[in-house]
């Protein structure tokens, strides 16, 4: 079953998954990898008029994802310890990402980012974000719960009791740790 969140959802998800922990790559590790994925994904016009990113913006968007990933395990019932907690804190007051908020007849509140280039990319994550939580959605975008592996994924569940981002690999794997460990216990 794919795990694919539905709509512009994915994009967050995607942009989570930019880092896989577990093959240890990153393709947001330098401002010409934000760039290109930016530009890939259609946050930001590609040439001639590309973004341009520099060290600063890098960061952010790293502390932006990383917040997410944060957000995504506890949404797996997973909690951060009080270093990751610190750590994402301290990331948190280096974000700055301008909101505009926008009130419909409709009754409806949007928001818009108030930014240009990279900055006005990441903050399209973030309304993203804002819209998935509003519709009910956001809940459902979780982080695997394996610690080697962290991948978002999206829980199509009824129940909403996925823990892992693919029962072949992940869940496989913890059933037998948990196996071995009854077994030499
Ligand atoms: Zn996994």
């Amino acid at each position: 079953m794919a795990k694919t969140a539905p709509d512009r959802l994915e994009l967050v998800q995607a942009f989570i998954n930019t880092a896989d922990i577990e093959a240890g790559t990153d393709s947001l590790a330098t401002p010409a990898g934000l760039e290109g994925w930016l530009v890939e994904r259609g946050l930001a016009p590609g040439p001639p008029d590309p973004p341009e990113c520099d060290g600063r913006e890098l960061e952010t968007a790293i502390a932006l994802r990383e917040a997410l990933r944060a957000l995504c395990l506890a949404n797996n019932g997973v909690h951060p310890d009080l270093a990751a907690r610190q750590a994402l804190d301290a990331a948190a007051e280096n974000l700055h990402l301008h909101l505009t908020a926008r009130f419909g007849r409709d009754g409806m509140i949007t928001l818009e980012p108030d930014e240009t280039g990279v900055r006005h990319a990441l903050g399209q994550i973030l309304t993203i974000v804002f819209g998935a939580l509003h519709d009910g959605t956001w809940s459902r975008l979780k982080a695997c719960a394996s610690e080697s592996c962290q991948w978002a994924f999206y829980d199509h569940s009824k129940n909403r009791s996925g823990n892992w981002c693919s029962m072949a690999e992940c869940g496989n794997r913890a059933k037998v740790r948990s196996y071995r460990a009854r077994q030499a216990g």
